[in-house]
């Protein structure tokens, strides 16, 4: 959770009352507005004070400060200072990388018991990062399901793109032979090397995967690959307030996470939750009752610890 301060004249503040009209909230006294979006709170004071508060308030506030913002409007007095704690080079990233033409990766599923582990690259071309803001690409995690899938519905139509949604019946094959670290730093591998392929001969200046393990793992992991993508290949957590590219890959990737549950629930006549938590063990105690492991095996990760408690509630 993090606080950024911007000292905007009227006409910028005019300018992000419109930006973020979107996202109202109930405004605060003194302001003219307050604004939610991409898990921060926006809120614009009429005195030229603009307050980011929350998890990306670093990011959000930096749009504000980008040159182009600010030569658009040159007066806009902006505190630098008050930036310094999140800024780009402090996140290992070069500067200016928001700006770039970026193949980013993420992946979901890796934490749910039920369904797939999808993984997904989109390369987003500095050009086409005006319209990945206006579709409203951010943090997949501050979207609603029904605004993931609106949103994934056009991305796929306008970015270049690579998925692989691992099902669980492969999962759990390859699953006792490797660590979900190693399946996971594969996936992403393979991703990037298949998107690389389809926008040859354009190259990204640079790739970001949203880091879920140590760099020097990462390399380990895909030593023993044919191909191993690694160059310009930088991690960072919370990749998606680093690079729409990332953000896009995820939206995409929950995307075919959701609908893969839904065809699971379609097949399999069971409600199918997501995520490991008690309701997704009852679900999953009735497919152990109905078809035992080779049931369950079809539709979930059988290494979580919702394997046992599933087959000790089928047994009550
Ligand atoms: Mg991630």
């Amino acid at each position: 959770m993090s606080n950024v301060v911007l000292k905007v004249t009227t006409g910028q503040l005019k300018k992000m009352a419109v930006f973020y009209q979107d996202y109202v909230v109930k405004p605060v006294p003194y302001s003219l507005f307050t604004a939610k979006k991409n898990l921060t709170t926006i809120t614009g004071y009429n005195s030229g004070k603009v307050l980011f508060q929350g998890q990306n308030a670093a990011s959000e506030a930096a749009q504000w400060q980008s040159p182009s913002a600010q030569a658009a409007d040159q007066k806009a007095s902006v505190k630098k200072s008050s930036l310094k704690k999140e800024s780009p080079s402090k996140s290992g990233l070069p500067a200016g990388f928001s700006g770039w033409s970026v193949i980013g990766s993420d992946e979901v599923g890796n934490g749910s018991y039920f369904g797939p582990l999808t993984v997904c690259a989109v390369y987003a071309s500095a050009e086409q990062l005006p319209l990945l803001q206006k579709l409203g690409v951010q943090d997949s995690k501050a979207l609603t399901d029904a605004r993931i899938i609106t949103i994934a519905k056009q991305l796929l139509r306008q970015v270049p793109h690579s998925v692989i949604n691992l099902m669980p019946e492969k999962y759990n094959e390859i699953q006792p032979t490797m660590s979900q670290g190693k399946m996971k730093a594969l996936l992403h591998n393979q991703v990037l090397d298949q998107l690389l392929r389809k926008i040859a001969p354009e190259k990204p200046k640079a790739i970001l995967v949203d880091q879920f393990e140590l760099p020097s793992t990462y390399f380990k992991h895909i030593s023993d690959q044919k191909v191993q993508v690694k160059e310009n290949l930088h991690f960072q957590t919370k990749g998606e307030s680093h690079h729409l590219a990332v953000a896009a890959a995820s939206i995409i990737a929950r995307y075919y996470f959701l609908k893969t549950l839904d065809e699971m629930a379609v097949v399999s006549g069971y409600p199918i939750p997501s995520g490991a938590g008690a309701n997704v063990d009852l679900v999953a105690a009735e497919m152990y009752r109905q078809g035992g492991l080779e049931l369950l095996g079809k539709y979930t990760k059988l290494h979580f610890a919702n394997t046992q408690k599933a087959i000790r509630l089928a047994k009550i």
